[in-house]
């Protein structure tokens, strides 16, 4: 290191890409070296537990499984829901469609079919009912065991599914004889974007998945909550994929710290992501679509600023974003990004959109 590196040091990177990139907090690397463990695969890690029986309380679940990523999560529902040869029914936007490798077909012999996406993030009742055979007797066709819904939708650019929407669409699958799973990675923004417990959201599906490692800002980690048989299944089917963890408990103390501490500060993010949006909005050149949680999703469309250009120039000023979901740019705020990470990104926003006076 030189004089001049200590002399200048570099801007403060604002990492606007996901929230997945959320570091421990200090009280979850404290409680990580205290936690009580066990062999979690003999059933017998006690923080693991704890963490599970958390979680199942909170969902208002009969149990839960603490799993080692949401994607296992998802897939290990899946599995659990879904004899071979059946169809689940996903958000042709969704995380189980898109980004989840075809875990469920590979592993399961399940067939994943898409149903469209509409812009806030819900699937029209009429599309899910046209993925139903009109004749399930006819042996031609595969039959859904199952109805997958995002809450938030990512790709759809985080938008929250209503209450009503979700009551509709258990309804469909009640009166069709098939399950909900709710794909809830970031269930706690949904639940404070509605204003309700996420009981309450989670009181609309047969099973949940939600994640500790994005905004609750864990290092790894999901829960897979539902009926106690349900979770019984979950269990073996996590053994067989290779998610039974010995010591588990390391990995749930940080789990249980996300849990307790880490949901109540995501209106900091949310807000964040509101001032971000209408900062964005006000200069030329950036469309930006409704901000209702921690997501900013918008285009740029700016003369001799190609929008690939403006994210390679946003990096080189530090502020990292990316593209996702079909040409548009994601900025995601978390508990890495404070107010001055806003303003800075903004600023650098400005100096990209807004045509330079002649200098001085
Ligand atoms: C992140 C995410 C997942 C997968 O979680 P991983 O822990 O990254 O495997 C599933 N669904 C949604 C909606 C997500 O955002």
């Amino acid at each position: 290191m030189t004089s001049t590196d200590r002399d200048a040091p570099p801007a403060p990177l604002v990492e606007l890409r996901s929230d997945t990139f959320t570091l421990p907090t200090a009280r979850m690397l404290a409680e990580m070296t205290r936690a009580p463990l066990g062999d979690d695969v003999y059933g017998e890690d006690p923080t693991a537990r704890e963490l599970e029986e958390l979680a199942a309380e909170l969902l208002g679940m009969e149990d839960a499984c603490f799993m080692p990523s949401g994607t296992m999560g998802n897939l290990a529902a899946l599995l659990a829901h879904c004899p071979r040869g059946t169809k689940v029914l996903a958000g042709a936007e969704s995380d189980i469609y898109v980004y989840e490798a075809g875990g469920a077909s590979y592993c399961g012999g399940v067939i994943v079919e898409p149903v469209a996406n509409r812009a806030d993030g819900t699937m029209a009742l009429a599309d899910i009912e046209a993925a139903f055979p009109e004749d399930p007797d006819d042996p031609q066709f595969a039959l859904p065991a199952l109805l997958c819904v995002e809450n938030p939708q990512n790709r759809c650019g985080g938008r929250v599914l209503p209450l009503e929407y979700l009551a509709e669409v258990r309804a469909l699958a009640r009166a069709r004889g098939v399950a909900v799973h709710l794909d809830g990675a970031r269930i706690f923004n949904a639940a404070l974007a509605l204003g309700v417990p996420v009981s309450v959201i989670a009181g609309y599906a047969d099973s949940v998945q939600f994640c500790l490692s994005k905004g609750l800002s864990a290092p790894v980690g999901s829960m897979v909550a539902g009926s106690a048989e349900f979770v019984r299944s979950v269990r073996r089917i996590r053994k067989m994929l290779g998610g039974g963890m010995r010591q588990a408990g390391v990995l749930a103390a940080a789990g249980l710290v996300a849990l307790r501490e880490m949901t109540a500060r995501l209106g900091d993010d949310h807000a964040r992501a509101g001032r971000l949006a209408a900062g964005l909005a006000a200069l030329p050149g950036a469309v930006v679509e409704p901000v209702e949680t921690n997501m900013v999703f918008f285009r740029v469309d700016a003369p001799g600023l190609s929008q690939a250009r403006f994210i390679e120039r946003a990096w080189e000023e530090g502020v990292r974003l990316a593209e996702l979901g079909r040409g548009r740019i994601r900025a995601v705020t978390h508990a890495g990004v404070d107010d001055a990470d806003v303003d800075r990104a903004l600023a650098v926003f400005h100096s990209l959109l807004v045509p330079q006076t002649a200098a001085a």
